[in-house]
């Protein structure tokens, strides 16, 4: 398996792999997965995650992709998640370009001189130099669904 990060924000039931789910831990020690119930990522990759039903309502990877088509399933789960719960932690550039290179659903990104860096800190969190890339995606992907009349606002 190639390398990957650990990020301590890691659901626990995720497999083992560079595709995960974020979670957050209560002061019980519970956890729960910082995606739940809607059911979107699982729509787009039901192979790869946990199915949601009435045990079951956080989402993490069961299976980690392993065909051409799994993988896009994984990255179409990553793009899906509304809170960029769904992380890549692999350091493969294409994956990584595919997600558009975004700090919040990749754990290495691309940087302009070519080099792979990782953007989590030892505590779960972006590093302080992705503020700029993060707010600058927005942008971009607020842009992107602006229709043509508002470009002017
Ligand atoms: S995709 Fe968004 S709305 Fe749906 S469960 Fe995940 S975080 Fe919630």
């Amino acid at each position: 398996m190639s390398e990957c990060f650990r990020n301590p924000c890691r659901f626990p039931k995720n497999v083992e792999g560079p595709f995960y789910t974020t979670g957050s831990q209560g002061k019980d020690g519970y956890w729960c997965s910082n995606c739940l119930w809607c059911g979107a990522p699982e729509a787009e990759a039901p192979e790869l995650l946990a199915e949601l039903n009435e045990t079951n309502s956080d989402t993490y990877f069961v299976r980690q992709p392993s065909t051409p088509e799994e993988f896009a399933k994984a990255i179409s789960a990553c793009l899906v998640c509304c809170t960029a719960a769904l992380r890549y932690g692999g350091k493969d550039r294409e994956i990584i370009h595919k997600l558009g290179n975004d700090p919040e659903m990749c754990d290495f990104i691309v940087s302009r001189s070519g080099n792979l860096q990782c953007v989590v800190g030892a505590d779960g969190k972006l590093r302080p130099f992705t503020q700029k890339i993060v707010r600058k995606s927005r942008r971009q992907s607020h842009n992107d669904t602006k229709k043509w009349w508002q470009f002017w606002r």
